[in-house]
C-alpha cells in the first residue's frame, strides 16, 4: 500500500499542479506519509514541498498556500503502509468464532491506533510502541477508543492473551498529554463483570474527563467456538447483576461528575428484560456505535415519524416485509403496530440466526442464507426491506451472499432500510 491518488478535486491545488489519478505521494516536506493522518498533518503549512511518483518519474513540487488550504487530493486507502494487527488472542475474539470457510478479509485482526482515531475502532494498546505513543501525542490523535476489559493487568493478560505494558501506565502517559479516551469493557460472566467491574469503573472514572466514557458490552458467542476457553452467555439473571452494578455507579457518578460516565449496552437491558432508559440517560450518545442507546435513539426517531405516516396521502397501496434480528423484534413490532394508514402494510419477521447460532440475536449479524431459508415459504408483498446494518460494502452479507442473490432466490425486489425509520419511510412512501 502507498499514498496512491484516487481522485483530484476540480479547481484544487492538485488540479493546478496537474497531478493525476494513480500518482503516488512519496514525501511531504521530506516526511514519509504513512496514512491519511500523516498527510493532513503535514500539509498544514504555508509552504510545502511534495515528492510525487508519476509514470516512473519522481517529481518535486513547491507549494505556497494558506496554512490550512487542502490540496484537493483523495486517496485509495486511509492507511498507506501496513495495517497494524493485534497479535492478541482474546478469549472472545469474534474472528476466532467464524467458520474457517469465510472470506479472508473477515479474519483480519486490526489493532491500529490510526483506525481508532479515524473510525472509532477499539484497540487494546498492547502493540503500541514508544514511537506510536510519541506520534499520538504530537499529532494529537484524540479521542482514541480503547478496550480495557479490566484494570487488573494479570486478568487483562488472561483475557487478551498477550503480555503488555501495565494498562494504567499507558493511560497515564496519553491522558497526561491531553489525549482523551473512550473506553470499553467486553463483559464475560464470572470473569470481569462483578467485583472486577466495580474496580474498573471506579479506577477509570477517576480519569474523567480525560477518559470520556466507559461502555460495558456483553461478550458475543457464536456456535463456532472451538478450542477456546469456556464462556457462558449472559442470562436474564447475570445480565441483571451487571445492570445493577452499572445503575448504582451511574447514580454516584452523575452526582460527582455530572455525567453517567459508564453505560451498559442495549443488549444488557434486552437480556435482563428491563425497560430501556430514556433518551436523556444517554447524554450525547457518544458510544452509540457500540450499541449504547442505539435502540432508544431509533425509537425516539420512529415515534416522531409514525403520526406523519398515518396522516400522509399515499396514492397506491403497497405492502412490505421487514426483517430484523430477534432481540430488536419486540421494539419494532410495537412501532409498526402504531401504523394505521391502510395504504401501506407491513409484515415484520424476526430472522433467527441459524448461521452463527441462536445466542446471536442482533440484526447486524443476519446472514443471507438465513433470510432465504426463513422467507422462502412466506408471502413477501411488493418489497422486502433489508436493514443496511446487515450488509458490508457492495451489498454483501457476511456469508458472501448478495442482495441480488436474495432477490433472485425469493423472486422479490429488495429495498435497503436505513438506520433511522424516518429515512426508511421516506424511501418507502416515495416509491411510485
Ligand atoms: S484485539 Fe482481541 S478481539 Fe480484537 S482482533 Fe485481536 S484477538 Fe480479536
Amino acid at each position: 500500500m502507498s499514498a496512491v491518488i484516487s481522485n483530484i478535486i476540480e479547481g484544487s491545488i492538485a488540479d493546478d499542479l496537474k497531478l493525476n489519478i494513480g500518482d503516488e505521494i512519496l514525501t511531504i516536506n521530506g516526511n514519509h506519509i504513512n496514512d491519511i493522518v500523516d498527510y493532513r498533518y503535514n500539509i498544514n503549512d504555508e509552504y510545502i514541498e511534495i515528492t510525487v511518483r508519476s509514470d516512473n518519474e519522481t517529481l518535486i513540487f513547491e507549494i505556497e498556500k494558506d496554512y490550512d488550504d487542502d490540496l484537493g487530493i483523495e486517496f485509495e486507502d486511509i492507511i498507506f503502509d501496513k495495517l497494524k494487527t493485534c497479535g492478541a488472542n482474546c478469549i472472545f475474539c469474534f474472528e476466532k468464532q467464524l467458520p474457517k470457510t469465510m472470506r479472508k478479509t473477515l479474519f483480519l485482526r486490526d489493532d491500529d491506533y490510526r483506525l481508532s482515531f479515524l473510525n472509532g475502532n477499539y484497540i487494546t494498546m498492547a502493540n503500541l510502541t514508544q514511537e506510536d505513543i510519541k506520534r499520538i501525542i504530537t499529532q494529537r490523535l484524540s479521542p482514541l477508543y480503547v478496550s480495557i476489559h479490566t484494570v487488573d493487568d494479570n486478568l487483562r493478560e488472561k483475557i487478551i492473551g498477550r503480555k503488555f505494558k501495565p494498562v494504567l501506565e499507558t493511560i497515564n502517559k496519553l491522558t497526561s498529554h491531553g489525549i482523551q479516551l473512550h473506553t470499553q469493557v467486553v463483559a464475560c460472566p464470572g470473569i470481569n463483570d462483578s467485583e472486577e467491574l466495580i474496580n474498573t469503573i471506579d479506577t477509570l472514572s477517576k480519569y474523567y474527563p480525560n477518559i470520556l466514557s466507559l461502555a460495558v458490552v456483553p461478550v458475543g458467542l457464536t456456535r463456532y467456538r472451538e478450542n477456546l476457553p469456556k464462556i457462558t452467555p449472559y442470562t436474564k439473571k447475570t445480565a441483571q447483576k451487571v445492570l445493577d452494578i452499572i445503575t448504582e455507579k451511574q447514580k454516584n457518578l452523575k452526582k460527582k461528575l455530572g455525567t453517567n460516565f459508564v453505560w451498559a449496552s442495549d443488549e444488557f437491558y434486552i437480556k435482563a428484560k428491563r425497560e430501556l432508559p430514556a433518551n436523556h440517560h444517554y447524554e450525547d450518545y457518544s458510544q452509540i456505535e457500540n450499541g449504547i442507546g442505539l435502540v432508544r435513539d431509533f425509537l425516539t426517531d420512529a415515534k416522531k415519524i409514525i403520526k406523519r405516516i398515518n396522516n400522509r396521502y399515499i396514492k397506491t397501496k403497497k405492502s412490505f416485509t421487514l426483517i430484523t434480528g430477534v432481540s430488536f423484534y419486540p421494539y419494532l413490532k410495537e412501532i409498526i403496530s402504531g401504523i394505521t394508514n391502510d395504504q401501506i402494510t407491513f409484515n415484520l419477521i424476526p430472522i433467527k440466526n441459524d448461521f452463527f447460532g441462536h445466542t446471536v440475536t442482533v440484526t447486524g449479524l443476519i446472514c443471507g442464507q438465513d433470510i432465504i431459508n426463513q422467507l422462502k415459504d412466506k408471502e413477501i408483498g411488493d418489497y422486502l426491506v433489508i436493514p443496511e446494518v446487515c450488509l458490508l460494502e457492495d451489498e454483501l452479507f457476511l456469508d458472501d451472499l448478495t442482495v441480488s442473490d436474495i432477490e433472485y432466490a425469493l423472486n422479490t425486489k429488495v429495498i435497503i432500510g436505513k438506520p433511522y425509520l424516518s429515512d426508511t419511510f421516506k424511501i418507502l412512501t416515495n416509491i411510485k
